[in-house]
């Protein structure tokens, strides 16, 4: 199995970076934003709970998107690993990922960040609003928001990998396709 935390702020290419990788690796993609936007589609209670959040550019509580987690990981136990995408955002989050993971004899192999300079992400952001119709996408001060709450918040995750020694930088500023070569170089090295 190969289990990757594909990490970075809103913005770092987790998702564009995310689809490649499953193509080459045969992985399962868990992103917890794409997850929460389609319970919002679906109008489920959980969807409309979260909406009002994420529309402010904050973070879903944590029980939240680990009970989404839970149920993606029982649901499918074949995947030949995961590449987990916008999870775990709290050290709480990476604690009980962990947890999930270790109960079912699994474990996190690598976590890989996407370094991305602030102004880039702004941009890549504020591009993606004009071209889809994600609501936290199309206005600045949330954006600026998500970015702040992930230095607040998030970006400290990288620390509980670091300390497990599976954490690896990348430098996701340039192409896709050679952010991409970065990612599968790093792989490599791992494996
Ligand atoms: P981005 O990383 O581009 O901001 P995502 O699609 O990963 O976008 O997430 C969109 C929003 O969903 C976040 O701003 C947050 O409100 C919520 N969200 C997603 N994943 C989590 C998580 N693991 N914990 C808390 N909130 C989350």
């Amino acid at each position: 199995m190969l289990n990757i935390v594909l990490f970075g702020p809103p913005g770092a290419g987790k998702g564009t970076q995310s689809e490649k990788l499953i193509v080459k690796y045969k992985l399962k993609h868990l992103s917890t934003g794409d997850i929460l936007r389609a319970a919002i589609k679906n109008q489920t209670p959980l969807g409309l709970e979260a909406k009002k959040i994420i529309d402010k550019g904050e973070l879903v509580p944590d029980e939240m998107v680990i009970g989404l987690i839970s149920r993606e990981l029982d649901e499918h136990k074949d995947a030949k690993g995961f590449i987990f995408d916008g999870f775990p955002r709290t050290t709480i989050q990476a604690q009980e990922l962990d947890k999930m993971l270790t109960s079912k004899g699994l474990c996190i192999n690598l976590m890989m960040v996407l370094e991305v300079e602030h102004n880039e992400l702004i941009k890549r952001l504020m591009n993606r609003g004009l071209q889809s119709n994600r609501a936290d996408d199309q206005d600045v001060s949330v954006i600026e928001n998500r970015i702040k709450v992930y230095d607040e918040y998030t970006k400290v995750v990288a620390d509980y990998y670091k300390a497990q020694n599976k954490y690896v930088a990348i430098h996701g500023m340039g192409s896709i396709d050679e952010i991409f070569e970065r990612l599968c170089q790093a792989i490599k090295e791992y494996q």
